[in-house]
């Protein structure tokens, strides 16, 4: 199966209650990507644009990860679910996780990525159970022992951060995001030859 299979496949996927929203936006980027990044699901914007990523925090996780030199073309974005879930991007609840879980490991499958960049609690929740809380996991690699044998990197979300209501909540949330992000890159750096290896 082919990524573009995966649109056909779930573009008439009714299995959320929003579904009929026609707000489906399905991943995005370098089909061999190292890195995939997962979030939460698309807003506004994105519902626009068809991809993962290109709002308000899409466009500040960008700068975070051009600060350790990871360019969005190298990268793979997706995220945990492919609907946007009311006006006010409502959290998707465990349930629609679920129903969009068997897409998410297609992708996972097909592009094979060495990592998963878990953004938000969502994020986290998908790979690592119904009670993981980012809150107490940020900043934390995770390894997985069966398929697809990825690390796993979680860190809090951009949105979190834009969500501030002053200029010094907005600064420390980004400064715990960029703390995180510092360890993701030094752990990239020590590992870099064999994630290159292992793509052979
Ligand atoms: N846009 C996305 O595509 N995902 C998010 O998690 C947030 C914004």
């Amino acid at each position: 199966m082919i990524l573009k299979q995966i649109e056909q496949k779930y573009n008439s996927c009714t299995k959320c209650d929003y579904c009929m929203n026609d707000c489906k936006v399905f991943g995005y980027g370098n089909h061999n990507a190292d890195i995939m990044v997962v979030g939460e699901g698309p807003g506004g914007v994105e519902c626009e644009t068809k991809v993962p990523f290109t709002g308000p925090a899409g466009k500040l996780l960008d700068k975070i990860l051009a600060a350790i030199k990871l360019e969005r073309d190298t990268l793979y974005f997706t995220n945990v679910v492919i609907c946007r879930t009311n006006e006010k991007n409502r959290t998707p609840s465990w349930n629609e996780i679920q129903n969009c879980y068997n897409r998410l490991q297609e992708e996972i499958e097909i592009v094979k990525p060495n990592i998963i960049l878990m953004v938000g609690n969502p994020s986290l929740k998908t790979f690592f159970g119904q009670h993981s809380k980012v809150t107490q996991c940020h900043g934390q690699w995770f390894v997985d022992f069966k398929p697809p044998y990825a690390r796993y990197f979680s860190i809090m979300h951009p949105a979190w951060a834009l969500h501030s209501s002053t200029e010094g909540e907005l600064k420390a949330k980004k400064r715990t995001i960029w703390n995180d992000i510092k360890i993701f890159r030094n752990t990239l750096d020590t590992i870099n030859f064999k994630l290159k290896r292992n793509k052979e």
